[in-house]
């Protein structure tokens, strides 16, 4: 048995896991705490002591957003949660067994390539769209690593010179115009909304969707995208693009006309190949079951 863990942004999911069937599922939403570390570090403890009682615990993968190090068992930079350095040595020494860090997107890319959208495909790129863009590659069968840092970074890839502000310091990357996040924002700007549900803002989008502001908003969201992804396209020549995150929620407005534009505009892409794009396809579970490969 091994023990997945995905530390997001605003929830934590811990899940017991037997190859790659998920046995056992904990989904927390974290609270605004004063101690986030000790917070989040008590919850790691009590359900790795509470699933180690009865099962054998062979690995505890971790995925997570910044840096996370496997030499020394730190995650630094989780900008999210507004955490400087998460120290797990104190599970290491604790409980004796192996522990593997990971990106979170990276851990998810990797359960969409191995379990989910992706499968079937050798060389293929997972977006997740969501707060920002998380992004994993994989060539001949294998998620392409760098060396020191997380790497592979597609959601900084500048896509406009004198563009918005990203919180990397660079001004036009990808995520600044295509995370979810800018999406709801400027969506909820247009129709007036305060801080809504998702559901809820799907819903007036769909009855505004002939407002003008809308669907220019919705335009000019998919021509930045397929930037980005012509960008993507010329570098590793995917035979799949899978988009994940926040992205899948809102399926129903971007994805048949990204599809469409994406046909239309062949010219863009090298060799005019367009490579099929996909919708992750194991939503909330992918991060904990990538986090034990
Ligand atoms: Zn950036």
């Amino acid at each position: 048995m091994r023990i997945g863990i995905d530390l997001g942004g605003s929830h934590i999911g811990i899940a017991l896991i037997e190859n790659n069937i998920i046995k056992e599922k904990i989904e927390i939403e974290l609270e605004k705490k004063e101690n986030i570390v000790l917070y989040i570090m008590n919850i790691l403890d009590y359900y790795i002591s509470k699933f180690k009682e009865d099962n054998n615990i062979e690995l505890i993968g971790i995925a997570s957003p910044g840096n996370p190090n496997n030499s020394d068992f730190c995650i630094t930079n989780i900008v999210n949660l507004g955490i400087e350095r998460l120290d797990l040595n104190n599970i290491v020494e604790k409980y004796k067994i192996p522990i593997k860090l990971k990106n979170d997107s990276k851990a998810a890319g990797l359960a969409e390539f191995k379990y989910g959208s992706l499968k079937e495909y050798e060389d293929a790129v997972f977006l997740c769209l969501g707060t920002g863009i998380g992004s994993a590659v994989f060539l001949n069968g294998r998620l392409l690593e760098a060396n020191k840092y997380v790497g592979f970074e597609l959601g900084h890839i500048v896509i406009d010179r004198n563009g918005l502000q990203c919180n990397c310091g660079k001004k036009g990357c990808f995520e600044t115009y295509c995370s979810i996040k800018r999406f709801k924002e400027n969506a909820k700007r247009i129709l007036k909304l305060e801080e809504i549900p998702s559901e809820e803002l799907l819903e007036k989008i769909k009855d505004n969707i002939a407002n003008k502001e809308i669907s220019k908003l919705i335009e000019e969201y998919i021509d930045n995208l397929i930037i980005g992804l012509s960008n993507v396209i010329d570098v590793f020549e995917p035979e799949a693009i899978s988009l994940g995150g926040s992205f899948v929620f809102f399926k129903d407005i971007f994805y048949k006309k990204l599809e469409f534009e994406m046909n239309k505009r062949k010219y863009v892409f090298n060799k005019g190949s367009v490579p099929k794009i996909v919708l992750a396809e194991l939503k909330n579970d992918a991060g904990m079951l990538g986090a034990i490969l």
